[in-house]
C-alpha cells in the first residue's frame, strides 16, 4: 500500500507538470505541443530541468539558464496533483473509510475499480486546471470545459456499462445529467437576475461538469459549500480591505475546491449539514 501511494504520488506530479503546461499556455492561445521553455529567457528546457518537483528543488526554484526565479505555481500544482492522486488511489482501492457515493461498493471489483479510479483522477486534473486558470485570469475556458465535460460524460457511461451490483441501469449517467441540468438552471437564473455580477457565464457552463462529477445528492454539498467558502473568503478579503465590495471573486475556484472536497468527503459533509439542520441520521 505504501509503495503504491508513493508511485501514484509521483504519477500525479508528472500529470501535474503537464497540467502546468495547459495552465500557462491555454489562456495565451499557445499551442500545447512543442518543447517546454523558460518563460523569462525562452531557453528550451532539457529533460533534467523537467523532472517534477525534483528539478525545482535542485535548481532552488531558478532557471538553469538565466537564473530568473521560476513561478511557484509549477511546484505547487505538481505537489497538489500528486497528493490528490495518492488520495484517490487510497480511496478507490482500499475501503478503510466509508466511500462516497461515486466510489461506493467497489472493493475488489477489478475493471470497475480501475475505471472509477481513472474517472476520479480525470476529474481531479480538470479541477486543478479550472481552479488555477480561474484564480489567475478570472476565466473558465471553453477549450477546457467542453472536452472535459464530454469525456466525463463518456466515463460515466463506461462506469454504468460495467456490471455492478451496487447500482443499476444508467444511474450515474442519468443522475449526472439531471444534476448538471439542475445546477445549470440554478446558476443560469442567478446569472440572469444578477446580470452576471454574482457569477460569470463560465460558472454557468461549468455546472454540467460538476453535476456529472458529483451527482445528486452530493452536488448539493458541492454547491452549498462553494457559496459558504466563497462568502467566508469574500468577507475576510473585504475586512482586510484587499478588495472592494464591487470587485469580483473567481467563483469557479470555490466550485473546484469544494468539488474535490466532495469527491473525498462528500458523504461526511452531507451528514454534517443534515445534522446542523436537524435531519441527522
Ligand atoms: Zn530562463
Amino acid at each position: 500500500m505504501g509503495i503504491a501511494l508513493i508511485l501514484f504520488f509521483i504519477f500525479g506530479t508528472i500529470i501535474g507538470s503537464f497540467l502546468n503546461v495547459l495552465i500557462f499556455r491555454l489562456p495565451q492561445e499557445e499551442s500545447i505541443n512543442g518543447r517546454s521553455y523558460c518563460r523569462s529567457c525562452n531557453h528550451k528546457l532539457d529533460i533534467g530541468d523537467l523532472v517534477p518537483v525534483f528539478s525545482f528543488l535542485v535548481l532552488k526554484g531558478r532557471c538553469r539558464y538565466c537564473q530568473e526565479r521560476v513561478s511557484w505555481q509549477y511546484v505547487v500544482v505538481e505537489v497538489i496533483t500528486g497528493l490528490l492522486f495518492a488520495m484517490a488511489y487510497y480511496m478507490v482501492f482500499k475501503s478503510f473509510v466509508d466511500l462516497p457515493f461515486a466510489l461506493s461498493g467497489l472493493a475488489g471489483m477489478g475493471w470497475l475499480q480501475i475505471v472509477i479510479f481513472l474517472r476520479t483522477i480525470f476529474i481531479i486534473s480538470v479541477l486543478v486546471v479550472v481552479f488555477t486558470i480561474d484564480l489567475k485570469h478570472f476565466l473558465i475556458l471553453d477549450r477546457v470545459l467542453y472536452p472535459a465535460t464530454a469525456i466525463l460524460f463518456l466515463l460515466n457511461l463506461l462506469v454504468d456499462l460495467i456490471p455492478n451490483p451496487s447500482w443499476s441501469g444508467l444511474s450515474l449517467t442519468v443522475m449526472g445529467l439531471l444534476s448538471g441540468l439542475g445546477v445549470f438552471l440554478f446558476f443560469g437564473s442567478i446569472y440572469y437576475f444578477s446580470k452576471g455580477r454574482w457569477l460569470g457565464f463560465g460558472d454557468v457552463k461549468f455546472s454540467w461538469f460538476l453535476g456529472l462529477a458529483v451527482p445528486f445528492p452530493l452536488i448539493f454539498v458541492n454547491i452549498f459549500s462553494a457559496f459558504m467558502v466563497g462568502a467566508v473568503v469574500g468577507t475576510i478579503l473585504l475586512i482586510m480591505k484587499t478588495r472592494k465590495l464591487t470587485s469580483k471573486i473567481a467563483f469557479g475556484t470555490f466550485l473546484s475546491i469544494t468539488c474535490v472536497a466532495t469527491i473525498f468527503f462528500g458523504d461526511q459533509i452531507l451528514n454534517w449539514y443534515l445534522h446542523l439542520i436537524g435531519i441527522s441520521t
